[in-house]
């Protein structure tokens, strides 16, 4: 095992890879940047490099400065948490040319992956359910396009071959504006992304989002941990996520589940990931696959057991998944919410000194984050500072857990969105349970009226 880990990142992540290392003996190094030299994790690391001034390109996505810090302070592996660098195959590349092992699947596998074009036709080889559409690339002729989209039939989507974050995608309703909308999307891509490939789907009008996570070691052997729902989105953004997913037959994951994992061995992938799927109609469309831990992993954790950032570090180092498919029981229900610094109608960020934070507690409940009274939010990154997660025996367990949990938490100084969790966790629809991706939109709209 490793004596010693760097945590490339920052926030609500670099706290928790550092739990799992301090759980496992293994000595953390944190970096950060000046705008967050007063983290928790910084002060309760091992040791703490700075590696640059706020804006992130100057430091959480420099990679000489992280290279550098692993390099003085002798780190062996590098756990590049979620963001940042972490999708990053160049980054992957450069951490193991110097000689540090990179917490995560190879390169190979995290370029094939951030091709969207390129993952899907890994997909279809591997037998996994993928959204009708065209086979590839777009071509350049207009024609050949009219002729994709007349087959796959309208609405349509198109989306950019390295797309990410929910960006680079456009639906198209008509054959009148098919070609315009290619193009648009070809030139956005180019200059977003750096490549103009797209390509195209059906556009699905009510899918939810339903994921499976993944454990695969250098052994050939690959699990996946259950499923989980993350239809409640907001501009693509998901802000609540459970497992198990409501109202979804037993019998159609386990299938979905087993093509996953029989995918992870077929393409040779190591440490965890995420297959994304939406799903309608009793059927599994495979969108993108996630090359690293995610924003909802406690979920999982909270209803498998199985502690998921140990479980990368430990296929790193090397060695076999400690159980097999059959030992693993999925028990009851687990829900998170993200808390953002923002408006919790507007949705403005809402950086700021934090004055008051009471964190909730009880039977059955998490906290996963790094702020603390008097913390200051910086402006520079994302907004979310921390996430609540509960689990119980039952669907309506867990929400009246998370209703009391809601109730507990008290932070003062910023705005968050906690005010808007607490409607949504006794929302008629949501407590029904299985809405779809648009369910939120669409009741934030009614909100406003
Ligand atoms: P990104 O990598 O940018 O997150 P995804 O391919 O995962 O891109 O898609 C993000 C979101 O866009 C999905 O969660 C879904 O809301 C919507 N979306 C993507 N493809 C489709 C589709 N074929 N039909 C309907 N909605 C889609």
């Amino acid at each position: 095992m490793f004596k010693k880990i760097l945590i490339a990142n920052r926030g609500e992540i670099a706290l928790r890879i550092q739990r799992a290392c301090r759980e496992m003996g293994i000595q953390s190094v944190v970096v950060y940047s000046e705008a967050d030299r007063d983290a928790k994790y910084v002060k309760l690391a091992d040791e703490a490099v700075c590696i640059g001034p706020a804006p992130s390109a100057q430091s959480y996505l420099h990679m000489p400065a992280i290279i550098s810090a692993a390099e003085v302070t002798d780190a062996e592996a590098i756990h590049p948490g979620y963001g940042f660098l972490s999708e990053n195959a160049d980054f992957a590349e450069r951490v193991e040319q110097s000689g540090f092992v990179f917490i995560g699947p190879t390169p190979e596998s995290i370029r094939t992956m951030g091709d969207k074009v390129a993952a899907k036709q890994a997909m279809i080889k591997s037998g996994v359910p993928c959204v009708p559409g065209s086979e590839g690339a777009l071509p350049e002729d207009p024609k050949e396009i009219i002729r994709i989209a007349r087959t796959v039939g309208y609405p349509v989507i198109i989306k950019a071959a390295g797309g990410g974050g929910g960006r680079g995608m456009r639906v198209v309703h008509t054959e009148a504006a098919l070609i315009n909308a290619v193009q648009m999307t070809r030139t956005e891509a180019g200059a977003a992304f750096g490549n103009p490939q797209v390509y195209m789907e059906k556009f699905l009008e009510h899918p939810r989002h339903i994921e499976i996570q993944i454990l695969a070691d250098t052994f050939k052997n690959a699990v996946w941990l259950g499923e989980r729902d993350c239809s409640m989105q907001r501009r693509h953004q998901k802000i609540i996520e459970e497992a198990p997913a409501p109202g979804i037959p037993r019998r159609a994951i386990e299938k979905v589940g087993e093509r996953c994992a029989a995918a992870c061995k077929k393409i040779g992938y190591r440490g965890a990931g995420t297959f994304e799927f939406l799903y309608e109609n009793g059927e599994f469309y495979f969108i993108e696959m996630n090359t690293r831990v995610q924003v909802e992993h406690p979920v999982t954790e909270m209803t498998s057991g199985i502690d998921i950032v140990q479980m990368q570090i430990r296929v790193a180092a090397g060695e076999k998944l400690p159980f097999t498919q059959r030992q693993i029981e999925l028990r009851g229900h687990a829900i998170e919410v993200r808390i953002n610094a923002e408006d919790p109608v507007k949705f403005i960020p809402s950086p700021g000194r934090i004055t008051t934070w009471h964190a909730p507690g009880g039977p059955g409940v998490r906290v996963d984050s790094h702020i603390y009274t008097n913390y200051f939010v910086p402006p520079n990154y994302d907004s979310m500072i921390g996430k609540i997660i509960v689990h119980g025996d039952t669907r309506d367990q867990a929400l009246a857990r998370m209703r009391t949990a809601l109730s507990e938490t008290v932070i003062e100084g910023i705005q968050t969105n906690i005010p808007l969790h607490r409607e949504l966790m006794v929302d008629a629809k949501f407590i029904e349970g299985g809405t779809d991706i648009h369910y939120l939109e669409g009741w934030m709209a009614a909100r406003k009226r």
